[in-house]
């Protein structure tokens, strides 16, 4: 059952998925982790796997430590799929850290993956690597991150200063964010698997973009659900109290420290264009940027040669920047209203009073946290579009979004058409939007994709 002699390269990878590690290893229990294996218990291994000398690098495959996936469980990991749902996990061979990587095998002893171990989740695994000759140490997050932050170059104008470097799952880093704004860079750990690598991160980081400063924003609530209390740390340099950043034309203010998310909603970018192109298209219209934050679509509304854009948000301090960020950028402060309070009650009252839009932008926060909650933020997405219906003047157009994972596209645009319905307005979808570049989406995994838009022009 050895390799014929077989060294590295691809030959070496299909024999160690073959041999590895598994049943012929049992009962070698003092393996662990990412320790070295002492040459003594090598050559023991070796001499009992009948293995030549330099079949494998031994030292670095983790032998006992192990996620055993339930009998007909391994289907989603071998389409690459990278989360292992603790239903699905038969037994844990060694005793695992919390964080600590693991050989995932399938109940037949196929190897399938090497993953992180998060014991308290419901997500028990999330894989780094399907590569069984791929090592998870400090040169794997160099070079995911590198390769990762590379691949935007292409996909992001360069006269774009805030960008997203890492999107997790989908960037092949289950639970790291990263984001750049003009050489501040913004992490954040949302699993148990990247705190535990956390130092070999911050050092990537350091080693890729060496003048960058760097703060983590560990500061969410799912960090609770892995276990994990919340982070805020200024990890390397000065950090200012706002980073401006510039996005097709326009200059934004991003409050790291503070703001929501990492400081800014970057994968807004290609929609907030298009509100700007629908405005060229438009006679100076008038504008309501309804669940503002700090004024983007209103401010790239304006760049587009809005008429005028009220700005309405809940949180004061978000509007305080939308005010910053008119300024920044040279528009007339008559140009642009603030609008603080709730969304729901300001837009029924606007109802009442008979007020008129000709361009409405509704980017809700996610509704949605759960299953269960579906229901709930169904009637929240129908309610408010039914009110910017309402508002919309005749010949107006509507830019709605849902940014919840669990609202799929087909019920999202039934609740927009509801919502027209019953305002008694006819309206068209002219474009499809969604999250920009550099939030992609991994085939293998469809979670990925969460937000999404429509434009809708209304008769
Ligand atoms: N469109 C923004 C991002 C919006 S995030 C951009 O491109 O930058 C959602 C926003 O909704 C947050 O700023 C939050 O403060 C606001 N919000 C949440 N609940 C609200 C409510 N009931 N009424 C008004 N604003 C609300």
């Amino acid at each position: 059952m050895h390799g014929q002699g077989a060294g590295h390269g691809q030959q070496g990878r299909q024999d160690a998925a073959r041999i590895f590690p598994v049943d012929a290893i049992r009962g070698f229990s003092y393996f662990s982790g990412q320790r070295r294996i002492r040459p003594h218990i090598r050559a023991r291994v070796r001499a009992r796997l009948n293995l030549p000398g330099s079949i494998l690098p031994f030292e670095d495959i983790i032998v006992d430590i192990q996620l055993i996936i339930s009998a007909g469980r391994e289907k989603s990991l071998l389409r690459r799929h990278p989360w292992i749902f603790s239903g699905a996990v038969a037994a844990v061979k060694g005793r695992p850290r919390p964080g600590q990587t693991v050989e995932v095998v399938s109940a037949s002893g196929q190897w399938l993956a090497r993953a992180a171990f998060s014991p308290k989740s419901q997500i028990q695994g999330r894989v780094w690597t399907f590569d069984p000759a791929e090592t998870v140490d400090e040169a794997f997050f160099l070079r995911r991150i590198g390769h990762a932050s590379q691949r935007r170059a292409a996909l992001i104008p360069a006269d774009c200063t805030g960008v997203r470097l890492i999107q997790s799952e989908s960037d092949a880093l289950p639970g790291l964010i990263v984001d750049r704004y003009a050489g501040v860079l913004v992490f954040q750990i949302l699993t148990m698997g990247c705190e535990f690598w956390r130092e070999a991160i911050i050092a990537a980081l350091r080693a890729l973009f060496p003048d960058d400063a760097i703060l983590e924003r560990s500061d969410v609530d799912v960090r609770a659900k892995e276990g994990l209390a919340e982070r805020v740390e200024v990890v390397h340099g000065q950090i200012p109290e706002q980073v401006a950043i510039r996005e097709n034309g326009v200059e934004y203010l991003v409050d790291v420290r503070a703001g929501h998310k990492t400081g800014f909603y970057l994968d807004q970018r290609d929609s907030r264009l298009a509100v700007a192109q629908a405005a060229r298209t438009m006679d100076r219209p008038r504008v309501l940027n309804c669940f503002c934050y700090t004024g983007g679509f209103g401010l790239a509304a304006l760049q587009g040669g809005a008429g005028h854009v009220t700005q309405l948000d809940a949180s004061a301090p978000a509007l305080a920047l939308a005010e910053r960020n008119r300024e920044l950028n040279g528009f007339a402060p008559e140009g642009m209203t603030t609008v603080c309070g709730d969304a729901f009650q300001i837009l029924r009252a606007w109802r009442k009073e008979e007020r008129q839009f000709d361009l409405i932008v509704l980017d809700p926060p996610k509704f949605v946290d759960s299953k269960a909650s579906l229901n709930r933020a169904a009637r929240g997405y129908k309610d408010v579009n039914l009110c910017a219906f309402r508002l919309l003047a005749p010949g107006g157009r509507l830019f709605t979004f849902s940014c919840s994972g669990l609202m799929e596209d087909g019920l999202f645009q039934k609740i927009v058409s509801d919502a027209a319905l019953d305002a008694g307005r006819t309206g068209r979808i002219v474009r499809r939007l969604t999250q920009a570049p550099d939030h992609p989406v991994d085939l293998a995994f469809p979670e990925g994709a969460y937000l999404k838009g429509l434009e809708v022009a209304v008769e």
